[in-house]
């Protein structure tokens, strides 16, 4: 078992190391999807490509009740570092969210039940998603392909580097915040700077309703709920004396609960409406593109903890609070129950940010204990 188990995460080293290395954009991953198809026939395991996308897949091995593994396999639009080890080679796209390590990952959970079949009382099936980092999001495609039916549960990773390779975090509710898109637009007549009694003062007026309206939300949502709503995009006025006829402002929502979520794009709508009515101008608010709040299952959150529990590792186990991040892993949760696990990495560098570094200390400990919990879980079904 040993010998075998080292080879196996030597392999997958490889692999996540040579997907490090040629990273592609969102719906554009047609080499690694090669990559993918090429090591799953090596090994004689169908791959089976998606219907409605023309990169990604899936691969499944074992037989009986299904369990989904879910691997995004998109890059960023990021330049990296140049002094990392399996530095990126196409050129500005980066693995900055360490999405070669849930691929990689992935096939090892198929490598191992290969050499280990009596393991797997059941089917798993492994997603290769594309498209997690854009919108509209990979998920939201993955969703319509017709590999859900049999499917009883779906189990999502993501490298995280504030924890040591070998610890697992996970929340006992919201895996990961909602991520919505807002767009909000505001029109005046414009007019002369000498005059703003005459026109609306926008520049003033956009700085005021930005925060006013978190002041509203604040006084309007009960305390012991979580909601983030930041502007990251402002934009209007070129002329420093003409007051602009437009200003634009683009930010994320995020909460970690789907209700909380309407009720502030409630609020949003209602504080803008009456806003523009009180200064006599217009405001647009839109929500272009949203993805839903990540809620564990409990029922796998206790199954997993009692796995570790079980190999007397339950030390190995952090429950933090719950991430702001999204993940479009959420869409899949409307279809199966399902289980978000963050995998420690102990890394370097803030992801989505050309330094970002994971260890890769990590593959070892994350196939043992994922393709231990899946064992456990089949035999618990
Ligand atoms: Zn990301
Ligand atoms: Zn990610």
């Amino acid at each position: 078992m040993n010998d075998n188990f080292k080879k196996i995460i030597d392999e997958i080293q490889i692999l996540r190391q040579r997907l490090h290395r040629e990273p592609e954009l969102s719906y554009k991953e047609f080499k690694t999807t090669r990559m993918i198809r090429k090591t799953l026939e090596e090994w004689s395991i169908p791959f089976y490509p998606f219907q409605n996308l023309d990169t990604g897949g899936y691969a499944e091995i074992g037989s009986g009740k299904t369990l989904l593994y879910r691997s995004d396999i998109d890059a960023l639009p990021i330049i990296e570092n140049p002094d990392h080890d399996f530095c990126s080679i196409s050129d500005g796209v980066m693995h900055a969210c360490g999405h070669d390590y849930h691929t990689a990952i992935g096939l090892g959970l198929l490598r191992y039940f290969q050499f280990f079949p009596e393991k797997l009382n059941g089917k798993l099936r492994v997603i290769f998603q594309p498209a997690e980092e854009a919108t509209p999001t990979g998920a939201a495609e993955v969703i319509k392909e017709n590999i859900w039916n049999d499917a009883i549960a779906i189990l999502g990773i993501h490298v995280n580097s504030e924890d040591t390779p070998g610890q697992f975090s996970l929340s006992k509710m919201a895996a990961n915040g909602s991520n919505t898109t807002v767009e909000i637009h505001l029109k005046g007549p414009g007019g002369h700077t000498s005059r703003p009694d005459q026109s609306v003062d926008l520049i003033l007026i956009t700085c005021e309703y930005v925060s006013l309206m978190h002041s509203f939300i604040k006084n309007k949502i009960d305390p012991r709920d979580t909601v983030s709503f930041t502007f990251g995009k402002i934009a209007g006025g070129h002329v420093k004396n003409a007051i602009p006829q437009s200003m634009e402002l683009g930010g994320t929502l995020r909460t970690h609960s789907n209700d909380v979520l309407d009720q502030a794009r409630r609020l949003i709508l209602k504080f803008s409406q009456n806003f523009a009515t009180l200064h006599d101008m217009q405001i647009n608010v839109a929500f272009p593109t949203s993805c839903p709040v990540a809620i564990n299952d409990s029922k796998l959150v206790s199954k997993f903890i009692d796995y570790f529990s079980k190999q007397k590792d339950q030390q190995l186990i952090i429950l933090p609070k719950p991430s702001m991040g999204a993940d479009d892993f959420s869409f899949y949760l409307d279809r199966v129950p399902g289980l978000y696990v963050r995998v420690g990495g102990a890394g370097k560098g803030a992801a989505h940010t050309g330094d970002f570094i994971i260890n890769e200390a990590l593959i070892g400990p994350a196939i043992k204990h994922l393709t231990g919990f899946i064992e456990y879980f089949f035999r618990a079904e």
